[in-house]
């Protein structure tokens, strides 16, 4: 958890750094440029056909304006090839919807939009009439907005289409002697273009400050997320040995009392004692004591066997084990297992009266709720049995009467 908040420091660090900086260049450091590019390209997709829809709606009043002023005395091939937009536009609606646009939406749009730039380009070359050829060049200056802010290209791709469709037929036609209006491609195509260079560098610097203070939310939403889980961990775990902590034992203690009178099954309480732990303190130190406590903790740990068990610090170096479903047979057996465990560990004890190693006193109950006692008789039961055990000599299991007897066999 320490690393990850580090991490995601880091992070934020980097990210006001670049929202502060006021650079030319339209990239990120690596792990934050493919945020952003994809990022971007997701929000692209989903403007992309409802973009398509307002082109041809354009088109269409292009089209229908064309035809009103159109002398159809002059006419030449450019009807034909101004229909080569409607095409694009249907063209693009269908590839819209196939998966190349997800995975390679600047690639696919930036070859369309290089598609509509050749058309732009080539069709006032292909008109007789001057005044309408001087419409067409207008016409022309719609498509560079397009291609450059209307199709959610970066720049580069943008710049890749607007001058990549519209430079090399007038490249063509130049050196094919075909005459150009020179006097209206200038201010049309070259001023449109480099004016949309300027917005489409400024729309994606906003687009990527955008971004960042997104990615600021986000961290900020991951750090808040990660801090809450951390610290409703914290609350039902012990600190010193990572076992549950008291909060946790009295919530489970009381789902499965419910559960046991629900279902009329017994419930076992094992709580342990570490058998004079003020001398193994007094003698090794509080350290050595913590150290103690925290392998007695792993061997508590083992004995929660199944998903429903649950090992807990119940305050000081008393210890608790919660064991649904398990009858007086079984809880006694667990009980001795455990205390046997314990003395297993041989933790040297040089001043314990019971034993050379560490031990422990171990108070054990198992009973199926009724009507005729709590959960908090339980506790009440397993601490006197605890008491009893320390009261015959510590080191030993010690098993509590019943206020009601559990189930035979269980
Ligand atoms: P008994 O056999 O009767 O249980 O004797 P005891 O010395 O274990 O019992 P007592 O209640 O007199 O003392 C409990 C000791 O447990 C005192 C206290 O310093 C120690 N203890 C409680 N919690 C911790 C802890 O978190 N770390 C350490 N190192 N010691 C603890
Ligand atoms: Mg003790
Ligand atoms: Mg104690």
């Amino acid at each position: 958890m320490d690393a990850d908040l580090s991490r995601t420091v880091e992070d934020v660090g980097e990210i006001e750094r670049l929202l502060d900086g006021r650079g030319w260049r339209l990239r990120f450091p690596p792990p934050l440029e493919a945020g952003f590019r994809s990022h971007h390209d997701d929000d692209a997709l989903r403007v992309f056909r409802s973009s398509l829809v307002y082109l041809a709606l354009l088109y269409f009043v292009m089209a229908v304006t064309a035809l009103t002023v159109l002398d159809w005395e002059k006419v030449g091939a450019w009807p034909f090839m101004f229909s080569g937009f409607a095409v694009l536009i249907i063209a693009a609606w269908r590839i819209s919807y196939t998966p190349l646009i997800r995975q390679r939406y600047q690639q696919v749009v930036c070859g369309l939009a290089a598609l509509v730039m050749l058309i732009a380009a080539i069709n006032p070359m292909l008109e007789q009439d001057p005044e309408f050829r001087t419409l067409i060049h207008i016409g022309g200056v719609f498509a560079v907005v397009v291609v450059y802010l209307g199709l959610s290209l970066r720049l580069p791709y943008a710049m890749l289409a607007g001058w990549g469709g519209g430079l090399p037929p007038l490249y063509i036609a130049h050196t094919w002697g075909v005459p150009l209006d020179w006097v209206l491609i200038v201010p049309t195509y070259f001023g449109a273009s480099v004016l949309c260079m300027v917005l489409g560098f400024r729309d994606e610097r906003q687009r990527r400050r955008m971004f960042l203070q997104g990615e600021l939310l986000r961290e900020d939403r991951r750090r808040i997320a990660m801090l809450a889980e951390e610290l409703s961990r914290q609350a039902l775990v012990d600190g010193l040995t990572g076992l549950a902590n008291r909060r946790q034992f009295d919530q489970a203690l009381s789902r499965e009392w419910a559960r046991a009178l629900r279902e009329e099954q017994p419930l076992a309480l094992i709580f342990a004692d570490i058998d004079y732990f003020k001398l193994y303190n007094d003698h090794f130190g509080h350290q050595e004591g913590d150290d103690c406590m925290r392998v007695l903790a792993g061997v508590f740990r083992q004995q929660a066997r199944r998903a429903t068990d649950l090992a807990a610090r119940y305050g000081g170096e008393e210890f608790v084990l919660l064991l649904p479903g398990t009858g007086r047979g079984a809880a006694i057996q667990r009980a001795e297992e455990l205390a046997e465990a314990v003395r297993a560990c041989q933790l040297p004890h040089p001043r314990s009266q019971c034993a050379p190693v560490v031990t422990v006193s171990v108070g054990v109950v198992s009973a199926i709720p009724g009507s005729n006692g709590s959960e908090d008789d339980l506790v009440g039961r397993a601490d006197q049995a605890l008491y009893q055990a320390k009261a015959a000599g510590r080191n030993r299991v010690q098993f509590a009467g019943l206020f009601q007897e559990p189930m035979a066999g269980a």
